[in-house]
C-alpha cells in the first residue's frame, strides 16, 4: 500500500523491473567496504528538455553513454550522499532525505541543470529502498549509502548547457566507519572555493579540483586539507569533504555559510542541534585559524572534528598551520563521543526522533 500523494505519483510514473537473481548472497555484511558493492536495483530517469520521463527501477548495471556526452567534457554533474538505516523493528529509514533533496536542487540550479521533482527523488528513493530493503545493513555502525546523481546527457561537444539530463540513484551497503583520527593541513597554496563560485554546490568538479592538493597533503603525512578562504587565507571553510567544528571551552564553533563557499552539510545542521541539546553554545560565524591557534595555546581548545554523511564525526588529532603544530587527544573527546552516540541513536530509532529526521520507507 502506498502512503502519500508523492508516493502514489511515484508508483504511477516509475516502471519497476525486478532482478531475476538477487546478488545479496555474495555480500559479506560483516566486511563491507565503502562504495564497492551495489544493491540489486537502481533508479534511472531522463530529462528530455521539458520533463522527466522513462523513470524506471531496474537491475543495477552499466549505462550506455556516448563519448560525446556533455557531462564528461564540461562537468555538468552533481550528486548527493544519504544514508539509510534500520530501526529497532528492522524497518528501513532514510536520514533527512528532504534536506538532501533541497540541496540537490540547489546544486542543480547553480550548475544550470533542471530541478528534480519530489516524486522522482523522494518517491523513487522510497520505492527503491523498499525493493532493496534487505540491503540495508543492521550491524552496528553500518548503513546503506544512497547516491543520487544527475549528469548532462546531450551528445554534443559544444560548450553550452545540455538540454537533456539523466538522473540516477544507486545504493551501496557500507560498513561501520572506524573513527580513525585524522591529521589536517592548513595551507595557503590551494583553495577549494571562492565567493561567487560553486563551493556550496555538490558539483563533481569541486571534488576533482581537490584531488591534487589532497594528494600533496597525503605525501606530507596528512589525511585531509583544512580548506581556508582564498582572499585572506585565514578563515576556515571545511576539512576534506566534511564540515568542521571546534570545541573551545563551552562553545562549539563552525564556519557560517554566508559566503557560499561551504557545502551546507546535513550532518552539520544535525550536529548543531544536538550540540545545543547537550548544553553547548553553538556559534555559526567566521572562524579564523588564529582563533584556533590561540585557543590551543591558552588551553581552551578541547576538540576539533569533521562531520559528514560518510564518516559521521571524524576526530582531528593533528592540525598544522605554518609553524603551529596543534596536537589533540581524540581518546579524550567527550563532546564528540556523546554527539556520535546521540546521532546514531536517533538514526537507528534507539532514541526518540523529536525533530522528525527519519523518513520511514513505505511497505
Ligand atoms: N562538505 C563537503 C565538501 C562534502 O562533500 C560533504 C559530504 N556531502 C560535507 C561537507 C558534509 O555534508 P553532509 O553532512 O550532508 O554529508
Amino acid at each position: 500500500p502506498t502512503t502519500s500523494p508523492i508516493l502514489e505519483e511515484a508508483v504511477k510514473k516509475i516502471k519497476v523491473t525486478r532482478t531475476q537473481k538477487s546478488r545479496i548472497s555474495e555480500i559479506d555484511f560483516n566486511n563491507l567496504v565503502f562504495g564497492k558493492k551495489y544493491a540489486d536495483h537502481m533508479l534511472v530517469a531522463d530529462f528530455d528538455g521539458k520533463e522527466w520521463k522513462n523513470a524506471e527501477i531496474l537491475p543495477f548495471g552499466n549505462l550506455s553513454v556516448s563519448p560525446s556526452n556533455a557531462a564528461w567534457h564540461y562537468g555538468q554533474a552533481i550528486f548527493e550522499g544519504i544514508k539509510a538505516y534500520k530501526d529497532q523493528q528492522g524497518e528501513p529509514m532514510i536520514f533527512r532525505p528532504y534536506d538532501n533533496y533541497a540541496r540537490f536542487n540547489t546544486s542543480a540550479e547553480r550548475m544550470g541543470m533542471p530541478s528534480v521533482p519530489e516524486w522522482l527523488f523522494i518517491g523513487g528513493m522510497d520505492m527503491l529502498i523498499d525493493l532493496d530493503r534487505d540491503w540495508v545493513p543492521t550491524n552496528e555502525g553500518s548503513s546503506l549509502y544512497l547516491r543520487p546523481f544527475m549528469i548532462a546527457a546531450d551528445e554534443f561537444i559544444g560548450v553550452r548547457p545540455s538540454d537533456t539530463y539523466k538522473f540516477v540513484i544507486i545504493n551501496s551497503p557500507s560498513g561501520p566507519y572506524f573513527n580513525k583520527p585524522i591529521r589536517l593541513l592548513v595551507q595557503d597554496k590551494y583553495i577549494r572555493a571562492f565567493p561567487g563560485g560553486v563551493g556550496y554546490a555538490k558539483a563533481a568538479g569541486n571534488y576533482g579540483g581537490a584531488m591534487y592538493p589532497t594528494m600533496q597533503a597525503r605525501k606530507q603525512g596528512y589525511d585531509q586539507i583544512l580548506w581556508v578562504d582564498g582572499m585572506e587565507f585565514k578563515y576556515l571553510q571545511e576539512c576534506g569533504t566534511m564540515n568542521v567544528f571546534a570545541i573551545i571551552g563551552n562553545k562549539a564553533l563552525t564556519p557560517d555559510l554566508t559566503q557560499g563557499t561551504i557545502l551546507a552539510g546535513v550532518t552539520r545542521t544535525s550536529v548543531m542541534d544536538i550540540l545545543t541539546d547537550m548544553g553547548l553554545t553553538v556559534e555559526e560565524r567566521p572562524v579564523s585559524i588564529e582563533e584556533i591557534v590561540t585557543a590551543s595555546k591558552n588551553g581552551t581548545l578541547r576538540e576539533v572534528f569533521g562531520t559528514g554523511t560518510a564518516s559521521s564525526v571524524a576526530y582531528v588529532e593533528q592540525l598544522d598551520y605554518k609553524d603551529h603544530k596543534i596536537t589533540l587527544d581524540p581518546s579524550k573527546y567527550e563532546v564528540g563521543d556523546e554527539l556520535l552516540q546521540r546521532l546514531d541513536a536517533i538514526r537507528t530509532g534507539k532514541a526518540a526522533d523529536t525533530r522528525n529526521w527519519n523518513y520511514k520507507v513505505s511497505k
